[in-house]
Formats: structure tokens, sequence, C-alpha cells
């Protein structure tokens, strides 16, 4: 859909300029922009390329149980691509909505005198 020149959807008042817009830091793409309340919409087809972008590298899973704790598998492809090994240490962390697991530190082999 064309927004350019047409009122805007959100206050009516205004009308939607075309502009270049960082949708995200350094992702510049195609926008339209209302000259009276600011609102930014894009085009449908830009909405779905920052969808793909939005969810590459994410990959669902599903939490089992073990024990008394949770699991969760890491896809194939991370693993090769991070070239992580069972018994790997790793660091989880959290805050309010997410968890992050970063890789510790490989302990050397011990070497024979
Ligand atoms: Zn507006």
């Amino acid at each position: 859909m064309k927004f350019e020149g047409k009122a805007c959807p959100i206050c009516g008042k205004g009308k939607m300029e075309a502009i270049r817009h960082e949708a995200d830091p350094g992702i510049y793409v195609d926008a339209y922009k209302c000259n009276k309340c600011g609102e930014i919409a894009y085009a449908e087809r830009i909405i779905k390329i920052l969808e793909a972008i939005g969810n590459r590298g994410k990959e669902e899973r599903h939490m089992v149980k073990v024990g008394s704790s949770l699991a969760v598998t890491i896809p194939a492809a991370f693993v090769k691509k991070l070239g992580l090994r069972p018994k790997d240490p790793v660091h989880i962390s959290m805050d309010e909505n997410s968890l992050l697991i970063t890789r510790g530190q490989r302990m050397g082999a011990l070497r024979q005198i």
C-alpha cells in the first residue's frame, strides 16, 4: 500500500511523507511519516522483510523436564556454528524476559609428563 500523500491513519490530520527510516540499528528502509503526529508506516513488503530479519537466528524450542530443572536443546546449526561440544561450560544469566547462555572457558587437556 502506498501511503505517500495520504491522510495519516492515526491522527487523520497530517499527510504521510516518504522518508528513509532506521527501523533497527543500522537497518534503513523506505517508510512514510505523518507530518503532524510523526507516525511511521511501512509498505507491506517492508514489514515482511523486517519480520524476516527479526526472526533470523531464532528457532522455537520447548522446555523439557530434567529432574527438578528444565532443559532446552540447542539447535544443531547453532552448535556447529559456535563449535560447541558436550560438557563445554556455559554461563546462564537472565533478566525479566530472557535467558542468555554464554560460552565458558574450556579447560585445557592435562599433559602427562
Ligand atoms: Zn498523524
